[in-house]
């Protein structure tokens, strides 16, 4: 059911890395932005440092208070 009522919304852009550090996008850091624009993987981020996953909506749904962007409290 709650698939059907997210349908056509755009999921979450927000990461996590081995740490448990949650960044938008904009926030990631200059390797992970360039990691960002090289990825042909919409779900997994390997940079120099560090290796990056995607939040799912599932996840973000689950613990909208701790899924948020650590810099900027958005939601990507
Ligand atoms: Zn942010």
């Amino acid at each position: 059911m709650a698939d059907t009522i997210n349908a056509g919304i755009a999921p979450p852009k927000l990461w996590m890395n081995a740490n448990g550090r949650i960044v938008c996008e904009r926030h990631g850091g200059r390797g992970f932005r360039a990691a960002l624009a090289a990825s042909t993987d919409p779900g997994y981020l390997l940079t120099d440092l560090d290796n990056w996953d995607r939040l799912t909506r599932d996840e973000v749904n689950s613990e909208p208070d701790l899924c948020v962007c650590e810099d900027c409290g958005s939601r990507g």
